[in-house]
């Protein structure tokens, strides 16, 4: 078992390389595109090798052109021809066997005045918590280069084991905001994640700074106070993250399961995960992150149906609602409602597909 992680690392290429790469990414997806609409026309697969197409690209390009173009045209074939995807974003793609990344400049073939060259492109990687350079150490796979926001990024995608456990050991997690999250494992270890006192504190603060700066017009300042906001949630939840999976890493859980949020502002959980801030603090990320670092040390990750996993009673099955923050039911069974919904997250109904679609 594994699983593909891609990494970002920024490019800081010259001039010169970066109008190459413009070009060579181009050309990548215009031949891309016109192999595609042949095959579609002849409605057979391309028998062409590299020496047949005629991009001004290295041949070990040409190579992954051909591959990629062959399986959008299988996609199409598939779809009966009614979809053929057009590939519109500039992206240029290398095999594992054709480019090397020493951490400070990432070496693949490219194309100078016409000759296939392998120049050394220097490319920084972002990596706060050593997480990227840990990963880089795993088998490293096709490196992808594409243009964001007018800068080139490279994206490696990395193969990494996933640990095999004996045994199912399952925990879930509840996110909320009066308390950021709630974990129960199988065994009913508990563990509460965050402070949510702290933080409606804390958001309030800015919120009334933003009003004063409001009623002041200073519109920079509020964007830069906007900024500042928007880095501590992200901070929180990148903390609570790691705390949750050290938290399941030291129980040796195999599965982390979550609720599946569809969408945070219309999802089937009741009223207080929908209440008004929600739109600022988003769920999904904090979901995200969790996801990520699991992965990272081999527990999966699932999402399970939200349904009714507020108000089922993890011991008899009966519907209750919660009063305040206390659940109770006519079993007997009490405790804080938010480890309520952990508890029945760890047994809901898993969601086909196990990931959560943005
Ligand atoms: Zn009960």
């Amino acid at each position: 078992m594994s699983q593909t992680i891609t990494v970002k690392i920024k490019l800081l290429s010259t001039k010169e390389q970066a109008s190459i790469l413009k070009n060579m990414s181009k050309e990548y997806i215009s031949t891309i595109n016109s192999l595609v609409s042949e095959m579609v026309a002849e409605k057979k697969s391309t028998k062409k090798t590299t020496k047949d197409v005629p991009a001004n690209l290295p041949s070990a390009v040409k190579n992954q052109v051909i591959k990629d173009a062959k399986s959008v045209f299988q996609k199409a074939k598939k779809s009966k021809y009614t979809a053929v995807s057009v590939l519109k974003k500039p992206v240029c793609i290398w095999n594992n066997q054709n480019y090397s990344f020493d951490f400070t400049h990432i070496s693949m073939p490219i194309m100078i005045d016409g000759k296939t060259t392998k120049t050394p492109i220097r490319a920084l990687l972002v990596d706060k918590d050593n997480r990227n350079f840990d990963l880089l150490k795993h088998k490293l796979g096709t490196l992808r280069i594409t243009q964001k926001s007018g800068k080139w990024i490279a994206q490696i995608s990395v193969t990494i084991p996933t640990v095999e456990r004996t045994g199912l050991k399952v925990m879930g997690v509840d996110l909320g905001l009066k308390v950021p999250a709630v974990a129960v494992t199988g065994d009913d270890k508990v563990r509460f994640f965050g402070n949510g006192r702290q933080n409606k504190y804390v958001r309030r603060m800015f919120k009334s700074k933003r009003k004063k700066l409001g009623k002041l017009k200073k519109l920079n300042a509020i964007r830069n106070l906007d900024d500042k906001e928007q880095r501590w949630m992200k901070d929180q939840d990148h903390k609570i993250s790691r705390a949750i999976v050290d938290f399941a890493k030291e129980n040796k859980i195999s599965v982390i399961r979550l609720e599946q949020l569809a969408n945070i502002r219309q999802t089937a959980r009741t009223s207080r995960k929908n209440e008004k801030n929600l739109h600022t603090w988003s769920f999904y990320r904090l979901s995200q992150f969790i996801e990520y670092k699991a992965n990272l040390v081999g527990i999966k990750v699932e999402y399970v149906n939200p349904a009714y996993t507020s108000q089922t009673c993890p011991k008899c099955s009966a519907r209750n609602k919660a009063q305040d923050r206390k659940y109770k039911c006519e079993c007997g069974f009490e405790k804080h409602r938010d480890l309520v919904g952990a508890m029945n997250i760890r047994y809901a109904p898993v969601i086909d597909g196990n990931s959560q679609s943005a």
